[in-house]
């Protein structure tokens, strides 16, 4: 596999950072998942959008443009013949001292890795997920905003750890006022009576780039879409739910805590909002 390395291409073998990069030492950076659907990159421009307002928020330079990262993306793809396949880039704060620092680092470094990614078992995607609530809360914005993306997830490992603690492959959070936030990797979305409603990112949920394209969806198809705070109350009562992320796509939950979501099947919305996003992602896109 060929990785992108600041600025060169090279073997996963040679592919290594140093062990006093503040990405590794404080998890002091951020990132992206992206995805690529026969040979085009799903809204690039707006993962980069969300990669430097991340940057920012962390007063961290990126070391290249918007456009020379967006080339450096495409051509890892073309070097790995990858046409279809998952795309996690990396910014760190780079080497510096033991101290925490971040201006005694110099150098952002920057890597590419275009590969494969399966999240959760195909056999889900036809019969739902169960999945749990979890004490872990999500990260209050106060200490760190949720819309960063950061290198830092241990708020969500330590809510992951404690769904398969519960025999579940994911995790409904809660925010500190006992509003559902989000997913430990994944926004959520449930249908009540015709509508789809999910919670708002001021509630602690990143803003999904599959979350707004669902939201898009939900328009094209003419089907009422509301930000709403929701408990876990609205869950359980709720017809239908699903999950969105740039791993999982859409994937249909049809249990929490113990609940049946509905008729316990994945509903109808469910299936005519994936069936849409599958059709959107073929046709959006930044040819590679
Ligand atoms: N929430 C969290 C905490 C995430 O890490 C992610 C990305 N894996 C998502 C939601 C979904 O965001 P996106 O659709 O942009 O992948």
């Amino acid at each position: 596999m060929t990785i992108y390395l600041d600025g060169k291409f090279v073997d996963e073998s040679e592919a290594k950072v140093s062990v006093f990069d503040h990405g590794l030492l404080y998890g002091d950076g951020v990132f992206e998942g992206i995805r690529l659907y026969q040979g085009n990159v799903f809204r690039l421009d707006e993962h980069l959008e969300r990669l430097e307002y991340s940057a920012k928020a962390l007063m961290l330079k990126l070391p290249l443009t918007h456009a020379e990262i967006a080339e450096a993306i495409c051509e890892t793809c073309r070097r790995n013949n990858l046409t279809d396949g998952y795309i996690r880039l990396v910014v760190t704060r780079g080497v510096g001292d033991l101290g925490l620092s971040p201006w005694l680092c110099p150098k952002p470094s920057i890597f590419i890795i275009a590969s494969k990614i399966a999240l959760y078992p195909a056999e889900h995607y036809t019969t739902g997920l169960a999945i749990v609530t979890v004490a872990t809360r999500r990260m209050n914005s106060a200490a760190l905003s949720p819309s960063v993306k950061s290198l830092n997830y241990l708020n969500n490992i330590m809510a992951k750890i404690e769904a398969r603690q519960a025999g579940a492959l994911e995790a409904i959070m809660l925010n500190d006022q006992g509003y559902v936030a989000e997913c430990t990797g994944d926004n959520i979305f449930i249908v009540h009576k015709g509508t789809i409603l999910t919670p708002a990112a001021s509630q602690g949920a990143l803003k999904g780039i599959t979350r707004s394209s669902i939201i898009d969806v939900a328009k094209e198809l003419g089907i009422p879409l509301q930000e709403v705070d929701l408990t876990r109350y609205d869950i359980w009562n709720a017809d239908e739910c699903f999950l969105t992320g740039t791993a999982a796509e859409v994937i249909p939950v049809v249990k929490l805590d113990g609940r049946e979501i509905g008729t316990a099947k994945p509903g109808p919305i469910t299936h005519r909002v994936l069936e849409a996003f599958r059709r959107k992602v073929l046709v959006e896109g930044t040819r590679i």
